[in-house]
């Protein structure tokens, strides 16, 4: 195996994974890593769900398996082009070419640009924040408004760029809902005074202690939901977000002020993956990867050679992706075999 050589687009949890684990079978990797440090979006949390487990310590762990003499880790560097030619796929970055019998692309996911949703008025209004801001804010050990108060009340709006007509988006990104429920506790632990909303279309808590993480959120620390759809925000002179919604269990209109409105941010496609699978065909609804199946052949794709992993294909959560990641390395072990 050691004459083999695996290039891997993408130095996120599933690319490391594949990495370590191929690593460790005595083959050749290299990693490409569009950032200065690997790790992906998961520098982008706080804490993680649904156990509040510190996510810096969680990278640290997933980045410690770049440290491997088969790995060669080339941070910075993004593959602007990728061709099958001769039998071999190349990689192309700016002048550079890097030849590999196998490319594993696990490029990973963007988070949702809310600026396009300007009714909700990120990017407007001071105090309309994202998840992703939310999780900034909380590495500070504090949730305040832009004016440094702090918030007597805050709602989060569900499914924004995603299960959305508008956009084009009506997947359902799968890691929101409980990101929300997640958010919603970490704001209630800080202040526990304040009253928290989240408003959504159905609660999906499809994921093992889930469901007992949303219970506790409502009868240990108060969050109220409310089903309906925040079709606007607007401020108030004093800098607050007045929302607009219905609530659709009642089938009434509703307005409320709140101090921060936290939009919870889906997941979409990659620039690099729609552009990869593109020039590939193997490009999938959304501009996801296409899997030869998702049934026993999820880690291929329709090229020989070109294997998928994490959440370039769909949304997944973190430990889905990291097994996905381990997944894909047995696969190409078998092809290389073969
Ligand atoms: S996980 Fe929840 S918030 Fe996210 S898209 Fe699905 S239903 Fe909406």
């Amino acid at each position: 195996m050691n004459n083999k050589h695996v290039i891997i687009i993408g130095g996120g949890p599933a690319g490391i994974e594949a990495a370590y684990y191929l690593a460790n079978n005595g083959i050749r990797i290299t990693v490409f890593e569009k950032d200065e440090y690997p790790g992906g979006n998961v520098k982008n949390w706080a804490k993680l769900f649904p156990d509040f487990g510190d996510a810096s310590v969680v990278r640290k762990q997933i980045t410690e398996k770049l440290k491997h003499d088969n790995i060669k880790f080339l941070n910075n560097t993004k593959i602007e082009n990728l061709a099958w030619e001769n039998n071999n796929w190349i990689a192309t970055s700016g002048s550079e070419k890097y030849i590999a019998d196998v490319t594993l692309l696990a490029t990973g996911f963007e988070v949702f640009d809310a600026k396009r949703k300007e009714e909700l008025g990120y990017g407007i209004y001071d105090n309309v924040i994202t998840s992703v801001d939310f999780e900034d804010m909380y590495k500070t050990g504090k949730i305040l408004t832009k004016e440094g108060k702090i918030p007597e009340r805050i709602a989060f709006l569900n499914c924004v760029g995603s299960r959305d007509e508008k956009v084009g988006n009506h997947y359902c990104s799968r890691v929101c809902c409980i990101t929300a429920v997640k958010q919603a506790i970490e704001f209630k632990e800080l202040v526990p005074d304040a009253h928290a909303y989240c408003f959504y279309m159905d609660m999906r808590m499809a994921g093992q202690f889930y469901e007992e993480l949303y219970r506790k959120s409502q009868e240990k620390y108060g969050v109220n939901y409310i089903r309906g759809r925040i079709s606007e925000a607007a401020v108030t002179i004093d800098n607050r977000i007045q929302i607009k919604a219905e609530d659709t269990l009642s089938a009434l209109p509703m307005k409320m002020t709140v101090d921060i409105l936290v939009l919870m941010v889906g997941i979409e496609s990659s620039e690099s993956t729609t552009k990869i699978c593109t020039d590939n065909n193997i490009v999938g609804p959304y501009g996801f990867a296409k899997s030869k199946s998702l049934f026993g052949m999820d880690n291929f794709s329709e090229k020989p050679g070109l294997f998928l992993a994490g959440t370039c294909k769909r949304p997944l959560t973190l430990p889905e992706t990291i097994a996905d990641g381990r997944s894909a390395a047995v696969e190409i072990m078998n092809y290389l075999k073969s």
